[in-house]
C-alpha cells in the first residue's frame, strides 16, 4: 500500500473513494487528511460505563432526566406487532439482573434478520417509560465481541455532519472510522513536535501526535482535557508567534520621524493652556506616545478609552509635538457632524496659542476649499480637521508628520493605507476607539499593534443612572421628561433602525414621534427628528437646531450613535431596547452625562424578554464600564461579533475558545514574548522546529497590517 501523509487527498484514505471524498469536500470542506485530522468531535458520548437491566429500571422512576445508558446481555423473542405507521419489531434484551423490551419502528425487516439470539451484544439507547413500563427505542446495537472498530467501552467521539451526508449514510460513526483508519496509519514523524522543550516541560503539555489522537479517540476525560488543553495551546502560541513577528518586522523597517522638540506648542500649552490637569491613564499613555515619536520607528498606536474618557486631548497634544517639530498634524473623524465639534472642541482649547487650524469636509466647496487646499500645501495651514475628504489625492500637504483617526471602525482599511503616500516617510499614527474590546480579544486581534488604554474617567463625573422602564410606565417616564425639560435639559429618545427593514423602522420612528409630539404639545415644547433617510445637510440642519437648543427633544435613529456632544442633553431614553445590542447600548447612554449635570439613561422595553435580552438591560442598569460591558456582550454573542474586531482580520480558531481560553491565551502570549527577546529570529536549535513550520505555512505579512 502507498503511504499516506498529512497532504494526501482523503480519496485515497481507506474506505472513503472518490464519491464519499467529494460528498465530503462538498458538505464538510474536507479535501485532505490534513483536514479530516483537524475535523474535531464537538462532544463525545462517555461509553465506559456499563449500566444493568435492573438499574436501568430502578432509575426510570427515580431520575428526573433519562440519559442514554449502555448495557451488555442477550435478547430473544423478536417478533414484529402492529400495522402501519405502528408496525414495530419488539425484543427482550436481558442480563442476569433483569429483562426490558427493545422497540424499532424503521428498518426492521432488515433488524430482524440481522440480530441474532445468540450474540451477546452492547445495547446503548436511552430508557423510556411507556404505559408505566421501562423500555428502549431505536437503541444502538454492537456485538460485545466485535473486534475492529468499537465505539462501546470508550469515549466515543460525535461528529458535525449534515443531513445530505446522512442520507449517504456518512454519519459520525463512519467519519470516527475514517479518521481511526487515518491515525492508525500515521506516526510521529508526520506530526513532529514543534513547540520548544522547555514550553512542553514548563506548562506540562501532552506530545502533539498524541494530542491528535486523544481528541478524536480520549480514553479517559482527564486525557481529553490534556488533549485539549495542548492543542488549544499550540493554536494560540503559532497566532501569537505569528503577530508578534509582524510586529518586530514593523519596528525594525518602518523609519518614522522624530519629534524631539516640545517648546513651541507642547509645553506652553501643557504648564498653561491646558484647562485641566491630564488623568493618570491619560499621562501613562502620553509616555507611551512620547516612547514611540522618539524612537525613530513609525508609530502605529491603537488608542482605546471609553466614551468620555478624554481621548481628544491626547490626540491634540500628540499633534502639537508634530508641530514643535516642523510638521503639519491632521484629525480625521467619521462624520461631518464630528469634525465640526473636533474643530469646535480643539479651536477652543488652543484658543490663546497662535496655531492654524481648519476644517475641511466635503461641504466645504469653492473659493474656500481653494484657500484651505493652498494653506496645506504651503504649509500654513498646521493642523486640518475633517472627514475622509483628507485624504484625497488633491489634498496635498508641505510636510505631514503625524495622522491622528478617531472612531476607527467607520474607516475602511484601504481608506486608512491611502495615508502611507502622504510624505516622505509615513506619518506617524494614532487611532483612537470608543470601543472597548476584552482583553483577550486586544490580544488576539491587535496583537500586531501596540495599544494603549485610557481605563479611567476625568475625576467629577456622575455616573450616568440608568434604569430599566416598561411600557405600563410610559406616563412616568414622559413626566420625568417634562421635569428635565423644565429644568433647562435637553432629551435623546433613540428608536432601532434594522438595516433589512428600514422603511418599517422609519414607520416605528414617525409613529413615535406623533405620540411624542402629541405628548409634548407645541408651542411649549419642540422636537427634532433625524434619519438615515435624511439627506446629510437636513441631518446637520436638525442637529444644529438641537445643539442650539432651539429643540428640547431630538428624536433619532442611531445615526447619531458616534461621538456627539451636546452638554446640556441629560436624558437618553432608548426604545425597544431589547433590540440593540450592549455595544450600541453603551454607545448611545455615552451621549449624555457630558455635561455638569446628573444624568440619565431609561431602557424602555416590552414585558416579554428572551434571557440574552434581559442579561444586556440588567448589564446596563448595573454597570457604566465599558470594559465590563465588553466582557458580557463577547459572553453573549462570541467573539467574532464584538464592534472593533469585525474587520480587522479577524483570526479564526479551529479549536480555542477565546470566550473560555483566556488562561491559555495569556500562558500563549507570554511564552511567545519570552520566546522571540530572547531569539528574535529563531535561529537556536530549540526553535528550529518551530522555525521550520512557520515558514512552511507560508505566513504573509499583509500590505494594510502596516496600518493598523
Ligand atoms: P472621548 O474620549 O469620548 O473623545 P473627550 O476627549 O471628548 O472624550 O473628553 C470628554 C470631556 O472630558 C471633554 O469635555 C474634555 O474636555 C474633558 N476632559 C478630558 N480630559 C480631562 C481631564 N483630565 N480632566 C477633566 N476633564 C477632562
Ligand atoms: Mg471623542
Amino acid at each position: 500500500m502507498a503511504s499516506l501523509n498529512l497532504q494526501t487527498p482523503l480519496t485515497f484514505l481507506k474506505g472513503v473513494g472518490e464519491q464519499r471524498a467529494a460528498m465530503l469536500l462538498k458538505e464538510l470542506e474536507l479535501e485532505t487528511c490534513y483536514d479530516l485530522l483537524h475535523f474535531f468531535p464537538f462532544r463525545y458520548i462517555d461509553r465506559t460505563d456499563f449500566t444493568t437491566v435492573k438499574a436501568v429500571k430502578q432509575n426510570a422512576f427515580t431520575l428526573a432526566e433519562l440519559r442514554e445508558v449502555q448495557m451488555k446481555g442477550f435478547i430473544s423473542k423478536m417478533h414484529i406487532v402492529g400495522a402501519k405507521q405502528g408496525r414495530r419489531l419488539i425484543a427482550t434484551f436481558s442480563d442476569n439482573t433483569d429483562t426490558m423490551e427493545l422497540v424499532w419502528f424503521n428498518g426492521i425487516n432488515w433488524l430482524q434478520k440481522s440480530l441474532k439470539e445468540d450474540v451477546q451484544y452492547i445495547v446503548y439507547g436511552k430508557p423510556s417509560i411507556y404505559n408505566g413500563v421501562v423500555n428502549m427505542m431505536h437503541p444502538e446495537m454492537e456485538p460485545a465481541a466485535q473486534s475492529d472498530f468499537q465505539l462501546s467501552g470508550k469515549i466515543q467521539p460525535i461528529y458535525s455532519g449534515t443531513e445530505k451526508l446522512k442520507s449517504r449514510g456518512i454519519n459520525s460513526k463512519m467519519i470516527a472510522r475514517f479518521v481511526q483508519s487515518l491515525i492508525a496509519q500515521l506516526s510521529e514523524l508526520d506530526l513532529p513536535e514543534q513547540l520548544p522543550a522547555s514550553v512542553i516541560q514548563k506548562y506540562k503539555l501532552i506530545g502533539r501526535f498524541e494530542a491528535y489522537k486523544c481528541i478524536h479517540f480520549p480514553d479517559s476525560d482527564a486525557h481529553l482535557q490534556h488533549a485539549l488543553r495542548r492543542l488549544k495551546f499550540e493554536e494560540l502560541f503559532i497566532d501569537q508567534i505569528k503577530l508578534l513577528r509582524v510586529k518586530q518586522y514593523r519596528h525594525s523597517s518602518s523609519m518614522g520621524f522624530i519629534f524631539k522638540e516640545l517648546d513651541t506648542y507642547f509645553n506652553p500649552f501643557y504648564t498653561a493652556h491646558m484647562p485641566f490637569e491630564l488623568t493618570n491613564a491619560q499621562k501613562r499613555v502620553m509616555k507611551e506616545i512620547r516612547k514611540d515619536l522618539l524612537s525613530g520607528r513609525q508609530m502605529n498606536r491603537l488608542l482605546q478609552g471609553d466614551v468620555g474618557s478624554g481621548k481628544t486631548v491626547v490626540a491634540l497634544l500628540t499633534m502639537l509635538m508634530a508641530l514643535d517639530n516642523g510638521f503639519q498634524a491632521c484629525l480625521m473623524a467619521p462624520t461631518e457632524i464630528l469634525s465640526q465639534q473636533h474643530i469646535a472642541g480643539i479651536s477652543e482649547l488652543l484658543k490663546d496659542l497662535p496655531i492654524q487650524v481648519a476644517l475641511l469636509t466635503g461641504s466645504v466647496k469653492g473659493k474656500q476649499r481653494k484657500l484651505i487646499l493652498e494653506g496645506v500645501a504651503d504649509g500654513s495651514i498646521q493642523i486640518l480637521i475633517g472627514t475622509h475628504a483628507l485624504i484625497e489625492e488633491t489634498v496635498q500637504f508641505k510636510n505631514l508628520g503625524c495622522v491622528v483617526i478617531d472612531e476607527q471602525h467607520r474607516f475602511g482599511v484601504e481608506q486608512r493605507s491611502k495615508l502611507w503616500n502622504k510624505n516622505s516617510l509615513t506619518p506617524h499614527i494614532l487611532v483612537m476607539t470608543a470601543t472597548p474590546i476584552p482583553r483577550t480579544l486586544s490580544m488576539a486581534y491587535y496583537g500586531d499593534l501596540d495599544v494603549s488604554i485610557i481605563d479611567e474617567l476625568p475625576p467629577g463625573r456622575k455616573p450616568i443612572k440608568t434604569v430599566h422602564r416598561k411600557e405600563s410606565e410610559r406616563l412616568h417616564v414622559f413626566g420625568f421628561l417634562k421635569e428635565q425639560i423644565a429644568e433647562g435639559r435637553q432629551v435623546f429618545i433613540i428608536y432601532p433602525l434594522i438595516e433589512e427593514s428600514e422603511k418599517l423602522d422609519l414607520k416605528n420612528l414617525m409613529a413615535g414621534a406623533e405620540a411624542i409630539e402629541r405628548a409634548f404639545p407645541k408651542p411649549q415644547y419642540q422636537v427634532s427628528i433625524l434619519h438615515g433617510k435624511m439627506k446629510p445637510a437636513d441631518k446637520d440642519f436638525e442637529m444644529q437646531r438641537f445643539l442650539n437648543k432651539q429643540t428640547h427633544i431630538m428624536i433619532s435613529t442611531t445615526v447619531i450613535e458616534v461621538g456627539v456632544n451636546v452638554p446640556n442633553a441629560t436624558v437618553m431614553v432608548i426604545e425597544n431596547a431589547e433590540r440593540f445590542g450592549l455595544a450600541q447600548l453603551h454607545q448611545l447612554r455615552g451621549r449624555v452625562g457630558r455635561g455638569a449635570h446628573q444624568s440619565f439613561c431609561l431602557l424602555m422595553t416590552d414585558v416579554k424578554l428572551s434571557n440574552d435580552a434581559r442579561k444586556r438591560i440588567s448589564t446596563m442598569v448595573e454597570t457604566n464600564d465599558g470594559f465590563k460591558i465588553a466582557e458580557v456582550d463577547m459572553q453573549l454573542r462570541g467573539p467574532g461579533e464584538i464592534e472593533g474586531t469585525r474587520q480587522s482580520g479577524a483570526p479564526q480558531f479551529k479549536i480555542a475558545n477565546l470566550q473560555t481560553d483566556e488562561p491559555i491565551l495569556r500562558e500563549a502570549r507570554l511564552t511567545a514574548d519570552e520566546i522571540l527577546d530572547a531569539d528574535p529570529n529563531l535561529n537556536t536549535p530549540e526553535h528550529a522546529a518551530l522555525k521550520k513550520f512557520l515558514s512552511a505555512q507560508s505566513w504573509k505579512i499583509k500590505q494594510w497590517g502596516k496600518v493598523s
